[in-house]
C-alpha cells in the first residue's frame, strides 16, 4: 500500500502557527513497520521554549476572562473538525506509532474528538458553593492554573494531547505540549485544528523534544501544572522536580493490572477481554490487564480459546484495513520485549503461544502467552509494555484478591463473573485506580481514569479533570460590623 506522505509543515506550533529553528536536535519520526525515516523534526531550542511559554501566558489571561461557553464552542468545533478529518488523522496516527488503520479509525481521533465535545459541553458549568456564618457568609471560585505543560507518551500521541487540552482549555488554562520524542506528528494536527476551531493563537503550543524539554518544561516558574503520561520512573522524576516549584500535577503512569477470570465467567467475553487488554495496539497500553489469574477449573479451556482466537490475527500492512495487529513502536521497546520472553523462559516460563520476533523490517513481535508462571518472576512483576501475556492460576477469591493487588503500580483492574455479589465484592478489595467488570480497557470520556499507588496522581477525563485545572479561590464576605480587640 503506497505510504502517504508524513512530512509535517514545521517542527513546532507555536502562536497559532508551525514554527522550526532547525539548530535544535534532529529527531527522526520512523515508521515501526518498516523501520523507514518518514520525517524528522527538531527539538525546541530555548528560543522555541521561550516563545511557547511566553504567547502561552498572554493568550491565557484573555481565555480566562472568555465566556465559557464560548470555550465550550471552540472545543465542540475543534471535536466536529477532528471527525470529519478523521482518516487523516488516523492514517497519521497509524505512520506515527505503527497500529493498524482498522484500529486507529475507532480509536485515536475519535477518542480525542470525544474528549473535546465532552469538555465542550462542560465548559459553562464551572461553579462554585457558597456558605453561611451567621450574618456572614462565603463562597468559592473556581479559577484556572495558568500555563499548564502536557507532556505524551507514544503509545497514543492524538488522544493523550486531547485528553489534556480539552480539560485544561475547557477551563480556561493555556497548554504547552511536549509529545513524546517518538511519535511527535500526531499533536501538531490537534493544534492545527484547535486554530481553525477559533482557539485563539497560543492556547495550544505543541514543542517537541526528549527529556530535557519536558523537564525544562517541567522547572519553568511560568508553569502552574504539569500532567504527564508516562513510565513510573519518568513519573518519579517529574514529580519531583514539580514539587520544587509547589506545582500541581497529573501523572498518569505504568502499570501491570490483574484480570480475574472467575469459575462462573462467561469464557468468550473474558477471553475477549484478555484480548483487548494485551494485544490491543500490540500490548503497548498503560492499563492493560497483563497478569491474567484464571481459575484452575478453566485454566485448560482458557487457554484452548485464547490460542483458537489468536489464530485470527492478522500481521499485514497497518495501513491495510484487514491488518489487526501492528510491530511494536520502537526498535528499543521491540527488544526490551524480546529480553523480557527470554528472561521469562530462562526464569522457567513456558511461551505457550507466539514468542518470536518477525524476520522482516520493522518491529513485529507475535502476540505472546505465557505460562507455568509463578507470582515472583520478572514477567509478572515489572510491566512489559508489549504483547505478552502471563496467564496464571488460582484456587478460590480470597487468594485471587490477595494476589492480585501485590504488586506497588495500581492502574487498572478487571474480573470476569456471572455473580453480581461477588464482582462488587471484590472490585471493592482490588487496590487499582480503574475497574472493569465483565468488560477491559474501555474509557469512555465521561469515565474519572488514572491510577493508584505508583500508577499515578488525578484523573484524566470526567468532571473531575477540570477539578485538577482548576483551584479554588475562596472568598469571605463581612455584612459588619467588625469587631476587634482594641
Ligand atoms: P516515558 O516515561 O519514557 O516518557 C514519557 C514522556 O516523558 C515523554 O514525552 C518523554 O520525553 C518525557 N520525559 C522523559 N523524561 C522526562 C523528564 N525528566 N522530565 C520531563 N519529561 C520527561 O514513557 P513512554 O515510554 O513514552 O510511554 C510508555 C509508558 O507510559 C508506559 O509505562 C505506560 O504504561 C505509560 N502510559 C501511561 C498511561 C496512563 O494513562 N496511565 C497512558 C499511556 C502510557
Amino acid at each position: 500500500m503506497t505510504r502517504p506522505d508524513a512530512t509535517p509543515v514545521a517542527s513546532h506550533f507555536i502562536d497559532g502557527a508551525y514554527a522550526e529553528d532547525a539548530s535544535g536536535t534532529p529527531i527522526p519520526v520512523i515508521y515501526p513497520a518498516t523501520g523507514e525515516t518518514v520525517a524528522t523534526v527538531h527539538a525546541a531550542t530555548p528560543e522555541i521554549l521561550e516563545r511557547a511559554l511566553t504567547s502561552a501566558e498572554r493568550a491565557q489571561a484573555e481565555w480566562a476572562l472568555a465566556d465559557p461557553v464560548e470555550r465550550g464552542r471552540v472545543l465542540r468545533r475543534a471535536a466536529d473538525l477532528i471527525r470529519a478529518r478523521n482518516r487523516e488523522l488516523s492514517v497519521l496516527e497509524t505512520l506515527d506509532t505503527g497500529k493498524p488503520l482498522q484500529e486507529t479509525l475507532v480509536a485515536d481521533a475519535t477518542s480525542g474528538a470525544d474528549a473535546l465535545e465532552y469538555f465542550g459541553g462542560l465548559a459553562a458549568d464551572v461553579t462554585g458553593t457558597s456558605m453561611r456564618f451567621g450574618g456572614d457568609w462565603a463562597y468559592t471560585i473556581r479559577r484556572p492554573l495558568g500555563v499548564c505543560a502536557g507532556i505524551g507518551a507514544w503509545n497514543y500521541p492524538t488522544q493523550i494531547a486531547c485528553w489534556k487540552a480539552a480539560p485544561a482549555l475547557a477551563t480556561g488554562n493555556a497548554m504547552v505540549f511536549k509529545p513524546s520524542e517518538t511519535t511527535p506528528l500526531c499533536a501538531l494536527k490537534v493544534a492545527e485544528i484547535l486554530i481553525e476551531a477559533g482557539l485563539p493563537a497560543g492556547l495550544f503550543n505543541v514543542v517537541q523534544g526528549a527529556g530535557e524539554v519536558g523537564a525544562a518544561l517541567t522547572t519553568d516558574p511560568r508553569v502552574a501544572k504539569v500532567s504527564l503520561t508516562g513510565s513510573v520512573p519518568t513519573g518519579r522524576k517529574v514529580a519531583a522536580a514539580a514539587a520544587g516549584g509547589i506545582k500541581h500535577v497529573t501523572m498518569e503512569l505504568g502499570g501491570k493490572s490483574p484480570i480475574l477470570v472467575f469459575e462462573d465467567a462467561d469464557l468468550e467475553d473474558a477471553v475477549s477481554g484478555a484480548i483487548n487488554g494485551n494485544f490491543y495496539s500490540s500490548g503497548q497500553v498503560c492499563s492493560n490487564g497483563t497478569r491474567v489469574f484464571v481459575h484452575e477449573s478453566l485454566h485448560d479451556a482458557f487457554l484452548d480459546r485464547l490460542r483458537a482466537r489468536l489464530g485470527g490475527v492478522v500481521m499485514g500492512d497497518p495501513l491495510d484495513e484487514a491488518t489487526n495487529f501492528g510491530p511494536i513502536t520502537t526498535a528499543a521497546q521491540a527488544n526490551l520485549v524480546m529480553r523480557h520472553i527470554a528472561t521469562a523462559e530462562a526464569e522457567g516460563a513456558t511461551v505457550a503461544i507466539g514468542g518470536a520476533r518477525l524476520d522482516r523490517a520493522g518491529y513485529w513481535i507475535e502476540p505472546t502467552v505465557l505460562t507455568g508462571l509463578s507470582d515472583d518472576m520478572t514477567c509478572v512483576r515489572e510491566e512489559i509494555f508489549g504483547p505478552v501475556m502471563s496467564v496464571l492460576t488460582f484456587a478460590d477469591e480470597d487468594e485471587a484478591v490477595e494476589r492480585a493487588n501485590a504488586t506497588e503500580f495500581g492502574l487498572s483492574a478487571g474480573l470476569f463473573t456471572s455473580d453480581l455479589a461477588r464482582a462488587h465484592r471484590v472490585v471493592a478489595q482490588l487496590r487499582a485506580g480503574t475497574c472493569w467488570i465483565n468488560q477491559y480497557n474501555l474509557t469512555p470520556a465521561g469515565m474519572p481514569f488514572g491510577g493508584s499507588r505508583a500508577s499515578g496522581i488525578g484523573r484524566e477525563n470526567a468532571r473531575m479533570a477540570m477539578d485538577h485545572f482548576t483551584e479554588v479561590q475562596t472568598v469571605y464576605v463581612g455584612m459588619g460590623p467588625v469587631e476587634s480587640a482594641f
